[in-house]
């Protein structure tokens, strides 16, 4: 198929997705729990952006013409990868299937993509979508099932010509390892985070609370990149507090299909018992537990907003990604010791830097050992802007133009010329 096709396939499915974006928020919220407000007015628009954003791609990618030495004609092919293997988790169902699919078809690959177990339905339905859109049989395979046997063939299989995986670091290393042991496919990785949030002493302290308690609150605190560490500096640390506490004693948890809720349940028990566990640790551990700390009523997964304060770097709460509606708040004194301690962890996804010196905002900037760093803002995800970790938060990177890699080949093609290049 010509490049123009391709392109014309995507937009045509990205107007299917505004046509019946009602039904497909209705699905994640089925799915994932996620208030269909969130689903409807950012997540769904976001992902019709997407693929726009990607259909623009597809009759762009083309190779170079290289001036080498001796008499040859040099130019490179970027070629299509092949088989693209995709594994993508339950937080943002149809965000990271976008991640995946979108760069991949731009580039004229065919795909096989399982879905997270919590949540298959979005997938299914979106991929009927893109048939009608007129995307031939064979070339999107949305499968669904269980991560060590769906997940498992598809890492180790020998046809598979790329592994791209969202998940948790654990699982990240396992799939690695099934690639080397396999075919050797190259692999890009999505991993875990404990970014840091960042609000230094001239920081406009309303905005740095609203935005600190969105970079952790936002997805139920489902977030790889969530600030769950916020760092305050000891000059504005007790009034930021007690308003970081009052906003999260405002947050509304409930019913995610009724209108205002901010917060619906955590995806499933397993996360629901873990996210307790850590809010006991933390007691237990000695932060200073300001708001929250139980689940929310007495049926569903759903938690109370939870807020500590005093928390300790080398407390569990600190280090370990939680994965919900856990606010740790950290004091720091300056800035070489809030770089220290930020760096401090196994992860590199993202960080927070709050502040209105532009000399403080570019050391941060710089000294930050992440793969995005916002700085008076939090969660901004153009679909032109790379995102990925550094360190054991992952492998490579998404979105952008920097996510078109992962699925080309470059062929060199050297001809040999009759009469002299140069
Ligand atoms: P996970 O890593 O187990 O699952 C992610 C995906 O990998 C799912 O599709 C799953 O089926 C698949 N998978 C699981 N085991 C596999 C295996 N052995 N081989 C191949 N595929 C496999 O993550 P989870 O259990 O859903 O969540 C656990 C933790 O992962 C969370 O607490 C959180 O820390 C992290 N997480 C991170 C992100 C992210 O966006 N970075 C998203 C979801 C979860």
């Amino acid at each position: 198929m010509t490049p123009y096709e391709r392109s014309k396939i995507i937009l045509r499915f990205a107007d299917l997705l505004e046509k019946h974006s009602d039904e497909i928020a209705a699905l994640e919220t089925w799915d994932n729990g996620k208030p269909h407000e969130q689903a409807a007015k950012a997540e769904i628009p976001m992902l019709i952006r997407l693929f726009r954003y990607y259909a623009g791609w597809a009759d762009k990618i083309h190779g170079l013409t290289v001036p080498a030495d001796g008499n040859y004609h040099v130019q490179t092919l970027h070629e299509p990868i092949g088989v693209a293997g995709q594994i993508i988790p339950w937080n943002f169902p149809l965000l990271m299937f976008a991640w995946k699919v979108g760069p991949a078809l731009a580039c004229g690959n065919t795909i096989v993509l399982k879905s997270a177990e919590q949540t298959p339905l979005s997938a299914l339905y979106v991929s009927k979508l893109f048939h009608e859109a007129g995307l031939p049989p064979g070339v999107l395979n949305v499968i669904s099932g269980f991560g060590p046997t769906a997940g498992a063939a598809l890492a180790s299989h020998m046809d598979v010509d790329k592994l791209a995986f969202t998940g948790s670091t654990e699982t990240g290393k396992i799939v690695l390892q099934m690639a080397a042991k396999s075919n050797l496919k190259p692999v890009t990785l999505e991993l875990g985070g404990k970014s840091p949030f960042i609000v230094c002493g001239d920081a406009d302290i309303d905005k740095a609370v609203e935005l600190a308690h969105f970079a952790l609150f936002f997805n139920q605190g489902q977030c790889c990149c969530a600030g769950s560490r916020t760092y305050v500096h000891e000059s504005i640390y007790d009034e930021f507090l007690e308003k970081a506490k009052a906003r999260a004693m405002r947050r509304v948890v409930g019913d995610p299909f009724r209108k205002g809720v901010e917060q619906g349940p955590q995806i499933d028990s397993e996360q629901f018992e873990k996210i307790l566990r850590y809010i006991r640790s933390g007691v237990e551990s000695g932060a200073t537990l300001e708001s929250g700390g139980e689940r929310f009523g007495s049926k569903g997964y759903y938690i109370q907003p939870t807020v500590f304060s005093n928390v300790q770097d080398d407390m569990l709460i600190a280090k370990d990604e939680i994965f919900g509606p856990v606010q740790s708040i950290l004091k720091f004194k300056d800035l070489d010791e809030v770089i220290r301690r930020a760096n401090t962890t196994r992860y590199g996804l993202a960080a927070g830097v709050f502040t209105q010196n532009i000399d403080t905002a570019n050391t941060l900037t710089r000294a930050l050992r992440a793969g995005t760093v916002w700085i008076n803002c939090f969660d901004v995800f153009d679909a032109a802007i790379p995102f990925g970790g550094y360190k054991m938060s992952g492998q490579g990177r998404e979105k952008g133009i920097y996510s078109l890699n992962n699925y080309l080949q470059v062929k060199a093609v050297v001809t040999s010329l009759k009469k002299p290049a140069w």
